[in-house]
């Protein structure tokens, strides 16, 4: 059985609760979170990476406010995070570029007490590796967790080495091999029917053209809304570089289609992207020509609400994209695991071996219908995004300016964007 390394100096002892060993499987953004929230209260972490090299793919991502106030107070340093501070949202036309909206964070330190960032994900993945790393976490690569003991708890890695702990967070991301057995039926993702692009360009190539300039300079996520697609821009590292999503719906395109069971596409050639969207304005036409020649293409999952949350036996949790995956339109999966973590170190701080299952289960009773909204969320943008031409387009395009419940936007109702920037989980 392999040991857990007791946590650092730096960690602080539980609030009248008693310091587990926690095994933690899969070091994507969730299990990170979970696993710094969790040494920081002195509690013995391992995590277990089926990777043999940590690290997130070469792609853009938001830290909006609800998340950077929780990494702020757990002495999460972004000083030295090569980031952008985001305007807010600005939504265009997709065929000759007229503004729709703009939708302005105004200050969010001031009206949610946090920055909203857009950072490269390799950077934020290194800052919270490094943060666990000194904390104590220990961490090991290229062990891919294939079984459970549910009763010790432990987790069986390939060999047969068993890794066991007094409790086991498994946030091993949407393909979750272990969130059947947390139900006792299978429960696969549900295709969307949506596929992203991911693409970086060098923010330089954009400076130097006078049309494109202003993508890098006034820090916007800029929507292009058309038939049955978006897409979505925002700079990162400070402007550096340009992160581009092409998204659209799979029966909208004509080429390389995914095999059964495929998820991810490397792509060699911008020609399919070039077909699609041909008829969008100049900008985007310039996005696609600036794709470069190799990127990913993936198929994007969601899931209704997941039951349990917590494994009958009472000693495994799910986190993150493992029990919420969601379309990436409300740019807050990450956040949402952030979330998780905090909720779950909360929880542990008052617990003991003897109720660690009533605790496990306050944890899911406090995320799972915030989790829940914002999945579905993002499934109701992906319908106002991807409207065609006509009636319904056109009322979303009156709709959009206004702070108006029936703004089709998530972020155009200010009671909406309050609810989604402005909430602590750590206040309960
Ligand atoms: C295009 C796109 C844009 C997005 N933009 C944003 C954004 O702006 N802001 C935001 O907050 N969120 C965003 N998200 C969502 C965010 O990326 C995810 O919610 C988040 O990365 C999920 O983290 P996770 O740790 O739960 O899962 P994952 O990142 O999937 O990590 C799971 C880890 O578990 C490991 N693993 C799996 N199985 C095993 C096993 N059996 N044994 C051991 N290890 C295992 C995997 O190797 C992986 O490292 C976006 C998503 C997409 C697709």
């Amino acid at each position: 059985m392999a040991a857990i390394q007791p946590a650092s100096s730096e960690t602080k002892p539980s609030q009248g609760g008693e310091n587990l060993r926690i095994v933690i499987v899969g070091a994507g953004l969730g299990g990170l979170l979970a696993a710094i929230g969790l040494a920081l209260d002195g509690h013995q972490v391992m995590f277990l990476e089926q990777a043999t090299t940590f690290g997130e793919v070469g792609a853009g991502m938001r830290i909006p406010p609800n998340c950077f106030r929780i990494l702020r107070r757990w002495g999460i340093d972004a000083t030295y995070l090569k980031k952008t501070h985001s305007n807010g949202n600005r939504f265009l036309r997709y065929d000759n570029g007229a503004l729709l909206a703009d939708m302005p964070h105004g200050v969010p330190e001031l009206d949610f007490g946090g920055s909203y960032l857009m950072v490269h994900r390799a950077d934020y993945h290194s800052l919270l590796l490094q943060k666990a790393l000194a904390l104590g976490v220990r961490v090991r690569g290229g062990c891919r967790v294939d079984e459970y003991d549910w009763d010790a708890p432990a987790a069986i890695l390939q060999g047969g080495e068993r890794v066991t702990g007094d409790l086991v967070v498994v946030a091993d991301g949407v393909q979750s091999s272990a969130r059947a057995e947390f139900q006792g039926h299978e429960l696969p993702p549900t295709d969307t029917g949506d596929i992203v692009y991911r693409i970086l360009i060098p923010g330089q190539d954009l400076l130097a053209d006078p049309e494109m300039r202003d993508l890098i300079s006034q820090p916007w996520v800029t929507s292009w809304c058309g038939p049955e697609a978006h897409v979505i821009g925002y700079p990162v590292r400070g402007g550096e570089v340009y992160n581009v999503v092409f998204c659209c719906s799979e029966s909208s395109m004509q080429d390389q289609p995914f095999q059964f069971g495929e998820n991810k596409l490397l792509i060699s050639d911008n020609s399919e992207l070039r077909r699609r969207f041909v008829d969008w304005e100049p900008r985007v036409k310039k996005l696609v020509e600036h794709s470069g020649k190799e990127f990913l293409k993936w198929r994007l999952y969601d899931l209704d609400l997941v039951d349990n949350w917590v494994h009958p036996k009472s000693k495994a949790v799910l986190l993150g994209d493992a029990v919420h995956p969601m379309l990436p339109y409300m740019s807050s999966g990450a956040a949402m695991a952030c979330e998780d973590a905090a909720v779950l170190r909360k929880v542990l701080q008052r617990t003991t071996k003897a109720n660690l299952g009533s605790a496990l289960r306050a944890y899911q009773g406090l995320r799972q219908s915030r989790a829940s909204k914002a999945q579905k969320a993002g499934r109701v943008l992906q319908d106002a995004y991807h409207l065609p031409d006509g009636e319904a387009q056109r009322e979303r395009d009156v709709w959009i300016t206004k702070d108006d419940e029936r703004n089709p936007i998530f972020w155009g109702y200010k009671a909406r964007r309050d609810w989604l920037f402005g909430h602590d989980a750590e206040d309960f």
